[in-house]
């Protein structure tokens, strides 16, 4: 089995990729951030490609470790067809920017720019332009995928690269993807129309049951385009190939092509973000953390980020864990993202700090990270608010004292050679304290205290 696709998602401008329209197309009422170029009228002349899109794509091209088409010239073409949404009759289109790229193992065949057709809505009857000429990048691979779950996990590898370059629109994602599968021997058959990872693996899977089950009907698969159907999850014909891919390129003749400088892309080079396979291995490398743990931390980029500002004052191993296990079971609790809590970075460190050096619980300071989430506060300032200040040692020997005096059966169970009796005793110390206690530390006491004998 081969598989390949080509993912699209809106570039991060203000303004359209041949017009200054602005690009807020969906807090705008239909039809408003529109002018005659990006309505296709009768002689309307665009304006060349817009520079920060441009930029954008030479960036998720080097991110994709593409060679990047130097002193060439890069047309825009038109391609053409015919649909409601497509008020000029053709779609601009650029020849790559990037070639030959690779992540994770799959090949980037080629990265290029592309402007969003307007919205069609069949049911009514009308097309919103709002949408229409908003720069897109455009990325495909090469077939060099073999299953659904291959392109799953790299499809979620890909989209990271790209909401990591900060030049892709941000939630709710933008992400059009078409995808083309062939079994062995068989035809290559494209299916378009699909709108997300999920939406991509349960394409693909039904695809090559089909496939499949032509086959061993003794039938042909042939060579066609198919829509997947969201709703129904099955892809249905829409029309076959030979006709449909011929689109009648031709160079735009209104706009003037490209030619990408050299030092414009050592510029961006020296400018751009660290790519996150790239980061993934470095803060292996650097702090010493688990491939598993490192894996989770890039998995956002503000956690990553948060996570190298503090990485220096406390034990990054102890902190990379509880990033993992603690701050991001929090924020998912709190539904925040990473970039959305105020604390700083220093407040993070103390609270880490205390944890570490074992001033308050690893749950106490799950606690107060509750709360810092909320308002961000200092935590030592928190530990205080929310009685969670370490027992004096007195106060602890009180407890377990106390705990000793009102179990005599768990005592006598423990004298009796039963150690499950002393985690009850443990527990009762806990209760006492109202959970204050360190349970290592209760243990430890209730070990060698003179009024247990075993
Ligand atoms: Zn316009």
């Amino acid at each position: 089995m081969k598989i390949g696709f080509e993912i699209h998602e809106q570039l991060m401008t203000d303004q359209k990729l041949y017009c200054d329209c602005p690009t807020n197309y969906r807090d705008a009422p239909p039809n408003t951030n529109v002018c005659p170029v990006c309505t296709g009228m009768p002689g309307a002349k665009p304006a060349p490609p817009n520079e920060r899109a441009i930029r954008a794509v030479i960036e998720i091209a080097l991110m994709l470790d593409c060679d990047i088409v130097i002193g060439d010239t890069i047309y825009i073409q038109r391609k053409h067809y015919d649909y409601p949404d497509l008020p000029s009759g053709y779609q601009r289109t650029s020849l790559p920017i990037g070639l030959n790229g690779e992540l994770k193992g799959v090949g980037i065949r080629e990265v290029h720019i592309e402007e969003d057709p307007g919205k069609y809505d069949p049911t009514l009857g009308t097309v919103d332009y709002n949408r229409s000429g908003i720069p897109l990048v455009e990325v495909v691979t090469d077939p060099d995928l073999k299953s659904p779950e291959e392109v799953r996990t790299f499809m979620r590898s890909l989209i990271r690269v790209l909401e990591y370059t900060g030049k892709v629109r941000p939630e709710p994602s933008t992400l059009r993807a078409d995808t083309n599968i062939s079994l062995e021997g068989g035809a290559r058959v494209e299916i378009k129309n699909i709108n997300s990872i999920k939406g991509a693996y349960r394409a693909i899977k039904y695809e090559v049951m089909r496939q499949k089950k032509l086959r061993e009907r003794g039938e042909e698969v042939v060579r066609e385009t198919r829509a997947y159907l969201e709703s129904q999850m099955v892809t249905a014909p829409m029309r076959t190939k030979e006709i449909a891919e011929d689109y009648r390129y031709i160079p735009d003749p209104d706009i003037f092509p490209m030619v990408i400088e050299e030092s414009l892309v050592e510029r961006i080079r020296e400018e751009m973000y660290e790519a996150p396979h790239l980061r993934e291995q470095r803060i292996i490398k650097e702090y010493g953390i688990e491939p598993s743990v490192a894996r989770v931390l890039i998995s956002e980029r503000g956690l990553v980020e948060l996570f190298e500002k503090i990485a220096k004052e406390v034990d990054p191993e102890f902190a990379s864990h509880w990033f993992k296990d603690i701050l991001k079971k929090v924020l998912n609790y709190e539904n925040l993202r990473v970039e959305e809590v105020e604390f700083t970075p220093t407040q993070l460190v103390k609270l880490l700090q205390m944890i570490d050096d074992d001033k308050i619980t690893p749950e106490q300071g799950e606690l107060v990270l509750r709360e810092m989430v909320k308002t961000p506060t200092d935590p030592e300032k928190l530990v205080k608010k929310l009685g969670l200040e370490k027992l004096s040692e007195k106060a602890l020997e009180k407890a377990v004292k106390k705990a000793i005096e009102e179990n005599p059966e768990a005592v006598a169970d423990y004298e009796s050679g039963k150690e499950e009796a002393l985690n009850f005793l443990a527990g009762k110390v806990m209760e006492i304290t109202e959970g204050r206690a360190n349970p290592r530390k209760v243990m430890e006491l209730l070990r060698k205290h003179p009024s247990l004998h075993v």
